[in-house]
């Protein structure tokens, strides 16, 4: 299995590190053709509005949405945006979930918070029972799914922060800053 890491800005390293640590093949993905043989692509966290108008630049907003049809693609935090159909503003967008989304929902940097969450699925796929605990940075909500999307975790008030739709995976928060490798293996599940 080989999954590519959409490299334009953020922190696509660490995710890097964490397919690594779990034995995968990896790519950064900075040009359209960077996308051929790829399982799937994991769309990192940053700033959302630089992620879009890089890819407009770089030809790669349409090649992202044809991956995203057919492949398995994880969006964290700025990433979860820009996978989204709806932000309530005007940027660069894949809409390729059914997700409506807030960003920075939380507040400013210094508003960045660690909680722990229950993720049944992760549980499940992972065979752990541990909870899942998440570092939110600048995080946006994910206000609410529709069509086919479900709801795989909320912070204890019910807000949204993770969201699946079939093959496609959205989360607020950024495994990729943590030890715990669960959530990266459970996207593996979701490409394979
Ligand atoms: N606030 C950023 C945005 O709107 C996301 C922050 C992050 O990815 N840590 O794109």
């Amino acid at each position: 299995m080989k999954i590519g890491v959409l490299a334009l800005q953020g922190d696509f390293a660490e995710h890097i590190a964490m397919l690594k640590r779990l034995k995968v093949e990896t790519a950064e993905v900075r040009l359209p053709e960077h996308l051929d043989g790829l399982d799937g692509l994991i769309i990192p966290g940053g700033e959302s509005t630089t992620i879009g108008k890089l890819a407009v630049a770089y030809n790669l907003m349409e090649p992202l949405k044809l991956f995203g049809q057919r492949h398995a693609i994880w969006g964290t935090c700025a990433g979860a945006i820009f996978i989204s159909k709806d932000v309530g503003r005007d940027q660069p967008l894949l809409s390729l979930m059914d997700i409506k989304v807030r960003r920075n929902a939380f507040g400013r940097q210094v508003d960045s918070f660690e909680t722990d969450l229950d993720i049944p699925e992760l549980k499940q796929a992972t065979g752990t029972d541990a909870p899942y605990h998440a570092v939110f940075i600048r995080a946006p909500i994910i206000e609410s799914v529709s069509g086919d999307a479900k709801v795989l975790a909320s912070i204890s008030d019910g807000r949204i922060v993770a969201a699946q739709q079939g093959h496609l995976l959205a989360t607020s928060f950024h495994p990729e800053l943590t030890n715990d490798t669960r959530f990266h293996e459970y996207f593996l599940s979701l490409a394979d």
